[in-house]
């Protein structure tokens, strides 16, 4: 019989922060620049005897992420070399924080953070050119915040809904995009299996890592990994090492093992000032001004208009379109209206706008006035989609829709009748189908008339009307 092993996660993340300015020099924070080396100075191609200047928004940042984990601001803070030498580093050093960050402990999803801080991106460097690489400082200085979580994740899925929940944070907050296609966030994933729960393994550390898909997939990847070395008795070829993430195979390889591993010889860097955050920001103020958080906005929704969770979660994600449900849920009021228009939304209206990019919200009052016509079923909901359809690309009245394309249901049982009767007539083989016992093929029936009524009828009553008819 296998034994039980235990899986421990913590993940260390990168986010570009959307500054104007980079982090230690003016020149601008563009991550779309795709042109070479035109947000550049001597300050962040490391000329030497120059000096770094910093970036105030950065900082601020940082203590906005820190109060939304409910973390501890730093009063005390300052900036270290971290010293070692790659082409996309000239200086020899980047500049980050060490011993003292700006933001402590906080938790997010129930994982506790270790701390976040501040550093500077490097330049990235081109080596598709066969014989020679090609360096550009577009992103040398950016301004790079760095996460660390305490190693307290124990599955795949717990890392990824981590992941996505921080992303949507910073976005909710406005100080990155956090874009993973774009390198504007980044992921190292941290990993260890032990038979103990109390006693951590050997853990390595997975790089590439460019989604969060990616990520669930590289810690299942290492569990089996190390879990078959474990089992085999081979536990000693589990060494802590950096590993990579290769998206075409789906699995690890390894980069670089701890004997190779940098001593970056941190020290304070005498070039920038200590920073007394509690002088020079007002720490209470802009707790106070925090932005309505992605948590606190969920149990809202749950509260106030008992949709699905489901629903909840793409107005989360998507915060303008969350926003705009709200509006027409103060329009409608009434919660099964309120529901019945989620469901419109989730479903239809996203589902139209993953086909084509022109959709766009209608205005409020439009689609509250859609969602009142069906459920007062003055229009099928068939004729609702298709009215929908309508006033995504060309903004109306649905009701004035529904008068010229005669969506509006017919509830005249006569004229109705004359069509069912019209339709009868039209399919004797399928009438002596349904009459010979598959009452399915009535549907066929249904679908005839609803189109010779071009979609106004009540799909109920027609099938009232056939069956009496049918007799
Ligand atoms: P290092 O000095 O190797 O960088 P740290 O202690 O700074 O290690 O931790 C880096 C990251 O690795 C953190 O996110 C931490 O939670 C995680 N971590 C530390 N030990 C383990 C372990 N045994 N298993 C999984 N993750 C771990
Ligand atoms: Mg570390
Ligand atoms: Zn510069």
């Amino acid at each position: 019989m296998s034994k039980q092993y235990y899986t421990t996660i913590g993940l260390e993340i990168h986010a570009e922060l959307n500054t104007n300015s980079k982090m230690f020099c003016g020149c601008k924070n563009d991550p779309d620049e795709i042109k070479p080396n035109v947000n550049i100075c001597p300050v962040c191609m490391a000329h030497p005897g120059t000096l770094p200047v910093i970036n105030k928004k950065a900082v601020e940042s940082v203590i906005k992420v820190g109060l939304a984990l409910g973390a501890n601001i730093a009063d005390f803070t300052e900036f270290d070399r971290k010293n070692y030498f790659y082409p996309d580093i000239p200086k020899a050093y980047q500049i980050s924080q060490y011993k003292y960050p700006i933001v402590k402990g906080g938790s997010l999803k129930g994982v506790d953070i270790t701390r976040v801080h501040l550093e500077e991106d490097t330049a990235t460097s081109k080596h598709d050119r066969g014989d020679y690489s090609l360096v550009d400082f577009n992103r040398a200085g950016v301004p790079l915040m760095e996460l660390v979580t305490e190693p307290v994740i124990h599955s795949a899925k717990e890392a990824g809904d981590f992941g996505r929940e921080l992303q949507i944070l910073l976005r909710y907050l406005g100080v990155s995009e956090a874009n993973m296609e774009k390198g504007q966030m980044r992921v190292e994933l941290n990993i260890s299996i032990s038979e103990d729960p109390k006693v951590f393994g050997t853990k390595v550390e997975v790089k590439n890592i460019n989604s969060f898909r990616a990520m669930e997939r590289a810690a299942l990847y290492e569990t089996k990994r190390m879990t078959e070395l474990l089992e085999e008795g081979r536990g000693d070829e589990i060494v802590q090492e950096t590993r990579g993430w290769d998206e075409n195979k789906q699995s690890t390889f390894s980069q670089r093992s701890k004997e190779n591993a940098n001593d970056y010889r941190y020290f304070p860097d005498p070039d920038l000032p200590k920073l007394f955050l509690n002088k020079i920001f007002d720490i209470e103020k802009m707790r106070s001004e925090l932005p309505e958080l992605p948590e606190t906005r969920r149990n809202r929704y749950r509260n106030n208009y008992g949709i699905k969770d489901e629903d909840i979660e793409s107005y989360i994600l998507d915060e303008k379109l969350g926003t705009w449900f709200e509006e027409v849920a103060n329009i409608l009021k009434n919660k099964d209206l309120i529901k019945t228009a989620s469901n419109y939304i989730t479903s239809d209206y996203l589902g139209l706008k993953k086909i084509n990019s022109e959709v766009q919200l209608p205005h409020v009052k439009n689609f509250a006035e859609l969602i009142n016509m069906v459920s007062e079923d003055k229009v099928s909901s068939r004729g609702a989609k298709d009215i929908l359809a309508f006033i995504v690309l060309k903004d109306e009245s649905p009701l004035k829709i529904a008068t010229e394309k005669g969506l509006i249901q017919n509830h005249d049982e006569g004229a109705l009748k004359e069509i069912v009767q019209k339709v009868i007539d039209a399919n004797p083989a399928v009438v002596e189908t349904y009459k010979g016992g598959k009452e399915n093929a009535i549907m066929s029936l249904v679908g005839q008339v609803m189109k010779e009524s071009k979609g106004s009828a009540n799909p109920q009553m027609v099938q009232k009307l056939l069956k009496e008819l049918l007799k």
